[in-house]
């Protein structure tokens, strides 16, 4: 268990960022190398490194992070255009910050999903 990511430094403001949403539960800024034009991250509060790691009970925190993700793009007016959410788990999914986290894409045609392997 750490709550030393770089994400927990975020949330103690030890480091800037661009932050976009916050509440009790659950922080959004925006991502630090864009992937898309709009490309932000939906982080919790409670330390979870990986989706392995979250237990039944704390369904409630992901679902969060959908809805905050969503009540963003509505907010910001191009939920109906749509958008992409994606959460990277481990080697293979390519995480790099060992707290969870919900990557919200947007502000183009994102093309089909899917990478090279
Ligand atoms: P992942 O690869 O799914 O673990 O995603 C981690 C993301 O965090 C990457 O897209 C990084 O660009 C982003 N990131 C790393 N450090 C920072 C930071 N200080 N501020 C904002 N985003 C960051």
């Amino acid at each position: 268990m750490s709550d030393d990511t770089i994400f927990h430094k975020i949330i103690r403001r030890e480091i800037p960022a661009d932050i976009v949403f916050e509440d009790e539960h659950l922080i959004a800024f925006r991502d630090i190398a864009p992937q898309a034009p709009v490309h932000v991250l939906f982080v919790p509060k409670t330390q979870i490194a990986t989706l392995n790691d979250v237990q039944a009970g704390q369904a409630e925190i992901v679902g969060k992070l959908a809805i905050a993700a969503a009540g963003y793009a509505k907010q910001q007016g191009f939920a109906e255009d749509g958008y992409r959410i994606v959460m990277n788990c481990n080697a293979h999914g390519g995480q790099t910050v060992f707290q969870i986290h919900l990557h919200l894409l947007a502000g183009a045609p994102l093309g089909r999903f899917g990478t090279t392997f």
